[in-house]
């Protein structure tokens, strides 16, 4: 007989795929803040993926993973420095006709890198269960059967407006065969089959009972579901945009071959037999991308069993001719077909998400669906971390959906345009109109360098992004106090050093994800009497009962629990001491973390932050940083107002706010 029990939790995360393992791990921190809150991820398959699937990192999820304390995931990767172009001569021989680099150089610390999906959920399995304190983990294998979401509770922060029901599944029902073959695949998740198809495989047999089903009422729900969601089936939600038909197989394989760039990315166009993409991996393995000739009738369905690994590498050995292409060890293969859509909605009144692949889907070529998903929840997780701990309104929530949906309609044309340039055959000459012109394919490449190492997003006014003061913000910034930085972009990080002992620092480093604001004190030459007299003015107000930080944090929260003010002065560290420092807003008590300079380090010469944000190096400036790292306000020292104006517009007032205390032991324990 099937068993029902009935339980509560804040948040369901619906799939462990990178979306729901970055939503887990971003409010596995405010878990370990606030250990009441419930958070559960679950998973209808009975393991992780191990091998093949996405594998290319940008260099903006690089920056983030550090900022979770995950930076072993870069030291395992292949970095990827070179991108090699092939293309047909006239007498249709495939040559290198052009040779550039993979990341834009100097647009970030890292550098576009590749590691299987399979070890990167590794690592944020350990993370979440560290971070947690063993309170959030992956369940498994549990099957969502029904969702319902009662939108007049959707504004009652103590309501439970969401109920899913899930089912228990056996090991057998959970663990889908690989495909035919006796190397792994992805067959049997791969785009060729329809939803319908997907859904059957965990569909209990007629007549038989499930052994278990959970009533999960829950505040939130986050479908990660992939790209077939069911989350998103469920709630109504529809994908937007169109198929192609052209076909793709991957296969992940130790080369042998006379190829000369094997161990770089490149892109080979052949004159008849279509297109390879070489993507060089960990562990000596070489990921190639082949075009195959069969096509999907308008995107339609296609039979799975016809791609075999073998035909997947023949088909490479026609494109790469006359280089031989063998193999020593094949790890996985697959097939797959584009579609390049976005969904209308990315929630229901604001408590059931959608995030990742279940809502945007495009080509694989250019590494950017992992990438886009996991930043996805990373741009959610906060938000919805802030609300649950009654920090911010829930109008926060809004801000989700206005900037991660323009983002993924930008990586649509961009995948739009890039997949049809690829996919292509290659112009004969300039009056081959039918063709792809290869002056073309290589200047979509390199202009869209920047946005593909996911640098580039830069989040529209709102709320939280303080632009011009219009279009939803309370607060205009002033850009030309800080001329190299842009609102509502990623903060790039620069070398300061430490005050206290002279180290030098990413200024990206001391972002760490943990909810917190920062309010980043430019403080210019404060051994100047009359700059150390605006210093001193700015630290009052901080530390006055009026200002935002004694309004809006919790009496129960250490005092930078919500904002961390950090100063990074222009002088050298002869020239001024830390304790010269207003205490305790800009220098707490025997904390030696929060003071910086910009100056010259023994190691690692001067980092010239001032010169690198466009920062005057006298006056300075107070640069606003979300927790995920986006620049929200630009002002002056004085500009007290605004700083007031822009956290007034979202952040909830507590029932007992912290006030203007400034106890010994104020500030909390970052990673
Ligand atoms: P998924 O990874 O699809 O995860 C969804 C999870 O939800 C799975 O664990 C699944 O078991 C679970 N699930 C599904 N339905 C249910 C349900 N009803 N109930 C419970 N659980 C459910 N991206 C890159 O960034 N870089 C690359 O280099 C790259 N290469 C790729 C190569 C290939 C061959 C393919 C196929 C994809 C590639 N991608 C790449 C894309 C990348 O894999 C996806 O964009 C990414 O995995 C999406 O993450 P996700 O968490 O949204 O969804």
């Amino acid at each position: 007989m099937t068993k029902e029990i009935e339980t509560y939790c804040d948040v369901l995360i619906i799939g462990a795929g990178p979306a729901g393992l970055m939503a887990a791990r971003t409010l596995s921190e405010f878990v370990r803040q606030d250990p009441s809150l419930k958070v559960r991820i679950v998973d209808k398959r009975s393991t992780k993926i191990f091998t093949g699937q996405a594998d290319g990192l940008q260099p903006r999820t690089l920056e983030c993973l550090k900022n979770l304390g995950m930076p072993q995931i870069y030291e395992a990767a292949n970095d990827m420095t070179t991108i090699n172009l092939y293309n047909p001569d006239d007498s249709g021989m495939i040559r290198r006709t052009d040779r550039f680099p993979d990341t834009v150089p100097g647009v970030s610390r890292y550098n576009q890198c590749v590691l299987h999906q399979g070890l990167i959920e590794r690592h944020f399995l350990d993370s979440i269960h560290e971070v947690s304190e063993g309170r959030v983990a992956v369940e498994r294998p549990l099957l969502p059967e029904s969702i319902e979401v009662d939108e007049s509770k959707a504004d009652d922060p103590d309501a439970y407006p969401i109920t899913v029901t899930l089912r228990y599944l056996a090991e057998d029902e959970a663990d889908p065969v690989q495909f035919g073959h006796k190397v792994s695949n992805g067959l049997f998740r791969t785009t060729l089959t329809t939803a319908e198809e997907d859904d059957a495989e965990y569909r209990l047999p007629e007549g038989k009972e499930a052994g278990l089903r959970e009533k999960v009422h829950a505040k939130y729900v986050i479908g990660c579901d992939g790209g077939r969601s069911w989350v998103r089936r469920s709630l109504g939600l529809n994908m937007v945009g169109e198929q192609t038909d052209y076909i793709w197989g991957v296969v992940d394989i130790v080369p042998e071959t006379d190829f000369p760039d094997v161990r770089a990315r490149c892109a080979i166009h052949s004159a008849e037999s279509g297109s390879v993409m070489i993507i060089p991996r960990e562990d000596k393995l070489v990921r190639f991308y082949i075009q195959m000739q069969e096509r999907a009738e308008q995107g339609g369905r296609v039979d799975r069993s016809q791609f075999t690994p073998e035909k997947i590498v023949d088909s490479a050995r026609k494109i790469m001719a006359p280089y031989y292409l063998n193999y020593s060890r094949m790890d996985w293969f697959t097939a797959y077909h584009i579609g390049q859509r976005v969904a209308d909605k990315y929630s229901v009144a604001e408590r059931a998400f959608i995030a990742g692949d279940a809502c945007h889907t495009h080509s694989p070529k250019a590494g950017q669906g992992m990438n886009a998903s996991m930043m996805d929840t990373w741009n959610l997780g906060w938000k919805l971390g802030m609300v649950l701990t009654r920090r911010a309104q829930r109008s926060l929530l809004k801000t989700y959906e206005s900037e991660r949906q323009p983002f993924a309609q930008a990586l649509i044309d961009f995948d739009h345009k890039f997949s049809r340039l690829f996919s292509g055959k290659p112009a004969k000459d300039v009056l081959d109109g039918s063709g792809v012109s290869m002056d073309a394919f290589k200047e979509a490449f390199m202009k869209n360098a920047l946005f593909t190492s996911g640098t580039a997003v830069d989040y529209d006014e709102s709320a939280i992004v303080a632009k011009t003061g219009k279009n939803g913000s309370a607060v205009a910034s002033k850009p030309a106090l800080a001329r190299n930085i842009t609102v509502g972009t990623r903060l790039k990080s620069e070398q300061v050093c430490r005050h206290s002992e002279g180290l030098a620092m990413h200024l990206g480093d001391l972002l760490y994800m943990n909810g917190a604001y920062r309010v980043l004190l430019f403080a210019g030459n404060a051994a100047a009497p009359a700059q150390m007299d605006r210093i001193e003015r700015f630290a009052a107000y901080l530390d006055s009962p009026e200002s935002f930080v004694s309004r809006f944090t919790p009496a129960d929260c250490k005092r930078d629990a919500l904002f961390e003010v950090l100063t990074i002065h222009s002088n050298s560290r002869d020239e001024i001491d830390m304790q010269d420092f207003p205490a305790p807003a800009l220098y707490p008590p025997f904390d030696y973390d929060k003071i910086f300079a910009d100056c010259e380090t023994y190691h690692r010469g001067h980092g010239h932050a001032y010169e690198a944000y466009g920062i005057d190096a006298e006056r300075g400036a107070v640069v606003v940083v979300r927790p995920d790292g986006y620049v929200a306000l630009v002002c002056d020292i004085e500009d007290t107002a605004d700083l007031e104006a822009y956290f007034s517009a979202f952040m909830a007032v507590p029932a007992k706010p912290l006030g203007a205390q400034a106890e010994k032991d104020w500030t909390f324990t970052a990673k």
